[in-house]
């Protein structure tokens, strides 16, 4: 490569002075093989220094970074990629080089996770391509200025009854009222155990609004808080041998405020018949796009109408690490700008139920859909293909 720059560069050059380079080329050049050592001893060094300090030692150089030190720099970047804050891997626990199957361990099926922060992929035709820019909705707010109406509200589409995006939202008030879905900053304002299906139609690329000035884009903006995937220690005894909580999700950086949004679900999108299929382990991966369990469906399955999950297995993000809670700190509602509401692919929007403490485990309602036990009792009926539950929480449904 240097060769050739340096052919390009006689070119420009007079033919005399570009003879006698070539000469001196001939002879060997040393100015030229200086420069390349330097550049050569340049780059070692500073990863001496930077390295040595953490290790101690010179000879864990280069090679010696660990699988959570690697994982965490790969995602890391990929979620800065998008604008999204930055997720590190810890053990504190055992010597477990980080979860199974994400990469970056020469015995396994490396490489084939992709870190997907903000988007799930799909290989359904169908959904390849968005759909046309007529079929969305979209606002006009902010294109007349009325001098009588609070101008920079309608701007930003803060009055909910004037944005068209908010029309056909059905969030209301405790008046009945047309109700924004967030608060001026940001958060989530139906952050509650009791509201579960809610959908949330966001302004869209074809409003005249902006990402950061509408107040009705929040789910859509990268992810601001830091989160760190470490493993969980067990409860007890008994149920370090059969819970399997493994890996878990925290935020150790802030207290994560209640309404919090904190970003989607994201894999691969499945038909639903193809997720069924997926049982056991591989099943866990799976969330469900419309919020419903599965067992629910049947019924109201529309022959036309197909539906989707999500399968985080090969692709997805941290939140593929969010474990079960009977009583969670984290809930999900349904979000859509990107698509329109009849593909019936929303984004699942994670977002926090209460003040969450620094470093305090996120979990999230599996079965979010089905009724708790009263305290103090549980299902007495395990459903089949369920594991027991060990949420701890004073009101458990005794599996999950
Ligand atoms: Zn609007
Ligand atoms: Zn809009
Ligand atoms: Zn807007």
């Amino acid at each position: 490569m240097n060769l050739d720059a340096d052919q390009d560069r006689d070119m420009e050059l007079g033919q005399e002075e570009a003879k006698a380079k070539a000469q001196s080329r001939k002879k060997g050049n040393g100015k030229r093989k200086v420069r390349e050592t330097r550049r050569f001893v340049s780059f070692p060094h500073v990863f001496i220094l930077t390295i040595h300090r953490e290790f101690g030692s010179i000879s864990a150089l280069f090679f010696s970074l660990s699988r959570l030190q690697l994982l965490s720099l790969a995602w890391t970047k990929a979620a800065a990629q998008t604008g999204a804050a930055p997720i590190t891997f810890v053990n504190e626990v055992d010597d477990e080089d980080g979860p199974p199957d994400l990469g970056f361990n020469s015995n396994s099926r490396e490489d084939e996770f992709t870190y997907l922060e903000a988007k799930p992929r799909t290989f359904l035709k169908e959904l390849l391509n968005p759909p046309d820019a007529d079929m969305f909705l979209r606002c006009n707010c902010g294109e007349e200025s009325d001098q009588d109406s609070d101008v920079d509200m309608e701007k930003s589409c803060g009055v909910s009854s004037a944005c068209g995006c908010q029309g056909i939202s059905e969030l209301v008030d405790r008046y009945k009222k047309p109700a924004r879905a967030y608060t001026e900053d940001g958060l989530f304002k139906f952050a509650s155990r009791s509201k579960s299906g809610i959908e949330v139609i966001e302004c869209n690329q074809y409003c005249n609004c902006t990402l950061y000035e509408c107040s009705n884009r929040v789910a859509q903006r990268p992810r601001s808080v830091p989160i760190e995937i470490f493993k969980t220690e067990a409860l007890t005894e008994r149920a370090s041998r059969s819970s399997k909580r493994g890996w878990g999700a925290r935020c150790t950086a802030q207290v994560v405020k209640r309404g919090t949004v904190l970003g989607s679900y994201t894999g691969e999108i499945v038909y639903r018949q193809t997720a069924n299929l997926l049982q056991g382990n591989h099943g866990t991966y799976v969330f469900d796009l419309d919020g419903k369990d599965p067992a629910e469906d049947n019924e109201e399955l529309n022959e036309n109408v197909q539906i989707y999950s999500i399968d985080a297995r090969k692709c997805g993000n941290w939140t593929r690490f969010l474990n079960h809670s009977c009583l969670p700190n984290l809930a999900v509602y349904s979000a859509v700008w990107d698509t329109i509401p009849e593909q019936n692919i929303p984004h699942l929007v994670f977002f926090a139920l209460e003040d969450i403490p620094k470093g305090a485990e996120m979990t999230v309602d599996y079965h979010a859909g089905i009724p708790l036990p009263r305290e103090g009792r549980i299902h007495i009926h395990r459903p089949p293909d369920t594991n027991k539950c060990f949420c701890g929480a004073k009101r458990c449904r005794g599996w999950v």
